[in-house]
């Protein structure tokens, strides 16, 4: 199966013509042009055809001259605009099959002329078509109403197997059981909305993509040989080196239009880093981040390294806010215990945070109390420290830890004060050597370093 990725952007296309956004601006200036999402199988079978389709297959390098089949996905302009069966029909009239729901076969039948050898076809969700060896099945999407908007799992006849899945808001239980086993070679899923909320369900934003590949791994859909790539996309995503890096965390990728992806998948598929600490200032954006880079898992270990504050109003309203953002299968675990966690197998761990677990473990060696022997406070954490760094090196679990970077601040006036900054460098240095992966946040923005 040789799949062209002809377009991966939404309908206005990334950059819009008409917005002078950053993210717009970015993708302007350098050159990278996204057109409306379709693909290309085998040369045969097109995925979607809207009105810049045509020429997106020029662009890619390749033709239509071999086109059989077009699966449409619903009526929107983006992915249908029925005139190219007339400027097709100036060239060829050899056979053609349509296949899309109700809508798209209406918008289709009034150019189509008496005579001609173009065949329309209406389908619903939960039907299989024969396209000459090339297994179809129609699944639900969730976008418009019922019957006016379909997803398509193509088998081609070498046995590889391809999801296109354009438009859709959060698929159902239904619609991902239906996809069980199915170990997918590429799954395009759409991905309009970056990090912009979506208002209606009718699409996905980096939150929902997650999500969905999370529940499409779980069932089987999606596995480690599984090129799963970002499209549909719009300007509410960051620039692209960003969504690249948002969507590794994923497993999956974002490539220019005009990509073949068979010929370079071997090199490309993302592997998440399994080891991520993440660092910055006060209200950087950094506990927003590590729950972002384990956005793709059902079940997290959230380890509150915080304790209890009673009385703390605002302390409690931060710790609600905190816990609200969080998925509901995600288990938050109170404790200091890192290294009992991390020596035992489970799912990922999110350590909230180090320096709060240092605040504490100076709390227990009594180092704030009045005639504090220092010096062996700080032996006694040496060891503690090699101790948690071990457990980050041996550790089986995928891992995002949290601290703060308190070292580029004005002076701290007091001796306690100096220590504390002095020992959380320390700590933050052997942490971060143990890590595949480390982050800066500034200003809600990521510098990986
Ligand atoms: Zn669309
Ligand atoms: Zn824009």
């Amino acid at each position: 199966m040789d799949v062209t990725l002809l377009g991966t952007g939404s309908a206005d296309g990334w950059p819009n013509p008409f917005c002078g956004c950053a993210s717009c601006r970015a993708a302007r200036v350098s050159g990278e042009i996204r057109a409306q999402t379709s693909a290309l199988v085998d040369g045969r079978i097109l995925l979607d055809c809207g009105s810049e389709t045509p020429r997106q297959a020029l662009r890619a390098g390749v033709d239509l001259t071999g086109l059989g089949a077009v699966l449409v996905t619903h009526a929107h302009p983006d992915h249908l605009d029925p005139s190219m069966l007339l400027y097709r029909s100036w060239a060829t009239d050899t056979p053609l099959e349509i296949f899309g729901p109700r809508p798209v076969i209406d918008a289709c039948s009034q150019w189509v002329g008496n005579g001609s050898n173009v065949t329309l076809t209406v389908v619903k969700p939960g039907q299989r078509i024969d396209l000459r060896g090339y297994a179809v099945r129609v699944l639900p999407a969730r976008h418009g109403g019922t019957d006016e908007a379909v997803l398509y799992d193509v088998q081609a006849p070498d046995g590889k197997r391809l999801l296109y899945a354009t438009d859709t808001g959060p698929l159902q239980g239904d619609d991902i059981a239906a996809m069980s086993g199915a170990h997918y070679d590429y799954v395009l899923l759409e991905e309009t909305f970056g990090d912009q909320a979506v208002r209606r369900g009718d699409h996905l934003n980096l939150t929902t993509f997650a999500q969905t590949v999370q529940a499409m791994r779980a069932v089987g859909a999606i596995d480690r040989g599984t090129d799963v790539v970002a499209v549909h996309l719009g300007h509410h995503n960051p620039p692209t080196p960003e969504l690249a890096r948002r969507l590794k965390a994923f497993g999956a990728r974002v490539v220019p239009d005009g990509t073949a992806l068979s010929r370079q998948r071997a090199v490309a598929q993302p592997v998440p880093p399994r080891r991520t600490l993440v660092t910055g200032g006060a209200r950087s954006g950094k506990s927003h981040e590590a729950e972002r880079l384990l956005a793709a898992h059902r079940n997290v270990v959230y380890v509150a390294t915080s304790g209890q504050h009673p009385g703390d109003a605002d302390w409690e309203r931060r710790v609600a806010r905190h816990r609200q953002r969080r998925p509901e299968t995600w288990e938050t675990r109170e404790t200091l215990d890192l290294v009992r966690v991390l020596s035992k197998p489970g799912p990922p761990v999110l350590i909230d945070c180090l320096t709060l677990w240092l605040t504490r473990a100076l709390d227990l060696l009594g180092a704030w109390e009045d005639g504090a022997d220092l010096d062996r406070v700080e032996r006694d954490l040496e060891e503690e420290f090699q101790r948690v760094a071990e457990a980050f090196r041996t550790t089986s679990r995928t891992l995002v830890a949290v601290t703060n970077e308190v070292g580029s601040g004005i002076h701290p006036e007091t001796p306690a004060g100096r220590r504390f900054r002095d020992l959380l460098g320390r700590l933050n240095t052997m942490i971060a050597a143990e890590c595949d992966q480390v982050l800066w946040c500034v200003a809600g923005r990521i510098v990986t370093l």
